[in-house]
């Protein structure tokens, strides 16, 4: 299987998307987030009601949508999604497999559950965007604000932009993924603090950046995910010498959750829960704390230049000659380290999107481990007719709510509240 790994660009064309254009006016319905879950969102609404297209805005701080998910595939140097086909931007299930079929790009379809390379996924993104062409409803809008004036007639919402222009809005759904909430360890801290351009969090890291530095040391990466598989992969790929650390032993799995939570019998046994603390340990179980893929895992240990160190923990990281660190393990020294990089993840806490803080203080939100308590239809309590979609929504749909799946899942639940905004 031959994949061009060059990226491909989103060819949703560069709309007006300046936030004076959403000034002043009233919006009845308001996605804050432009990535697979707004866009997702987005899509399968204006395919049920066409004529929403002139009361829905999409906003993002970035000039085109799905540019965080973009970014983040690349920079690991990701090949293929972990997910099966069905899963993707539109509600038609078999629309990328179709799309490879008519594009001869079969090929491109995985065994053994048909999961896409990102090239395709990024191609087929771009056929089903243009659906959101030519109208206005992406805004490049950056929410430094978002204000619930309880009673202030039809469009209680207001959004202020970093800009500080601001418009209204009858209804908002938070689409907002994790990215504000990037999770570092507390014992590496001090030592990120101490070494700021050395030890590096995924998220900051691109394996292409890497190949430009003059010197090439170990990388040391840490984390059992699949993110941690894919940058070793990837890194030792680009001939760097690499050290992989978890905490425990490695896992191997296709999914990240089970995937009987995608059926109804799981779902509705999640939601007669009625301790929201009892559902986020599920989801904890179910997640876990990540886990590989088989081909990735095959791919790591066939590869000579990569070391990997299971249940081990970095004891102290100093700086050695060469502006080289020193990496203390439970397993001995690594020597001769020029980059550390946490594959750590996210933690998502709603009170970490600076945006949203003042609205969760003021309406008192309640938060079980910094997720809110969604109402069954994705409210989040008490502000009336403020949604949310992806990992915020985890409470009510479960361990798939931050994945491409849970959007279908959540749309599920939102689209008749939806549509009677209209
Ligand atoms: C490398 C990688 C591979 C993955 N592979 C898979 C896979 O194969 N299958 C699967 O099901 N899942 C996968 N996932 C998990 C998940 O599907 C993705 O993380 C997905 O991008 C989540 O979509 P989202 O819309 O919730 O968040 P994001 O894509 O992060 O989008 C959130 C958007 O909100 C915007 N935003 C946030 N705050 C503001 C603000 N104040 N103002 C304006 N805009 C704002 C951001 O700019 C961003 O564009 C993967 C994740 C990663 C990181």
């Amino acid at each position: 299987m031959k994949i061009n790994q060059q990226s491909a660009r989103i060819a949703v064309s560069h709309q007006p998307t300046a936030d004076s254009h959403l000034a002043h006016r009233n919006i009845p319905i308001t996605i804050i987030g432009g990535g697979i879950h707004g866009v997702s969102i987005a899509i399968r609404l204006l395919r049920d009601m066409p004529t929403a297209v002139k009361q829905l805005a999409i906003v993002d701080r970035h000039p085109q949508p799905l540019v965080q998910w973009q970014r983040k595939t690349e920079h690991q140097g990701m090949r293929f999604l972990r997910s099966p086909a069905v899963h993707h931007i539109t509600p038609d299930a078999l629309g990328i497999v179709e799309y490879a079929e008519r594009h001869d790009r079969t090929d491109e379809l995985a065994p053994p559950y048909s999961q896409p390379s990102t090239r395709l996924f990024w191609d087929f993104c771009n056929d089903a965007l243009a659906e959101l062409e030519g109208h206005r409803v992406y805004y490049q809008f950056d929410v430094a604000k978002l204000r619930w004036d309880k009673g202030a007639g039809r469009f209680p919402f207001r959004l202020i932009s970093t800009n500080n222009e601001g418009f209204r809005s009858r209804c908002v759904l938070l689409a907002i993924g994790t990215d504000d909430c990037t999770y570092v360890p507390p014992e590496f801290v001090q030592w990120q603090c101490r070494y700021p351009d050395k030890i590096l969090h995924a998220s900051q890291f691109t394996v292409n950046s890497e190949d430009k530095r003059e010197s090439k040391g170990k990388i040391v990466i840490v984390g059992g995910g699949l993110t941690a598989g894919t940058l070793a992969g990837s890194l030792s790929e680009h001939g760097h010498n690499v050290v992989l650390i978890a905490r425990q032993q490695l896992k191997t799995e296709q999914f990240d959750f089970p995937p009987v939570w995608l059926g109804p019998k799981a779902l509705a046994e999640f939601a007669s829960e009625t301790d929201f603390r009892r559902r986020y340990e599920t989801i904890q179980q179910n997640r876990g704390e990540g886990s590989i893929t088989p081909d990735i895992m095959e791919r790591l240990l066939d590869t000579p230049n990569i070391d990997i160190y299971p249940e081990t923990c970095i004891c102290d990281i100093v700086e050695a000659a060469a502006q080289r660190l020193r990496v203390e393990t439970t397993r001995g020294v690594i020597a001769d380290v020029s980059r550390v990089i946490l594959a750590t993840g996210y933690r998502f806490d709603l009170r970490r999107y600076g945006f949203l803080r003042e609205l969760i203080t003021q309406h008192q939100v309640p938060l079980v481990c910094g997720f809110p308590r969604l109402d069954d239809d994705l409210q989040l309590h008490p502000i009336k007719n403020l949604f949310g979609s992806g990992t915020i929504a985890q409470l009510q749909i479960g361990p798939a709510s931050g994945n491409i799946a849970g959007a279908n899942l959540a749309y599920e639940r939102l689209r008749e509240k939806f549509i009677s905004h209209l």
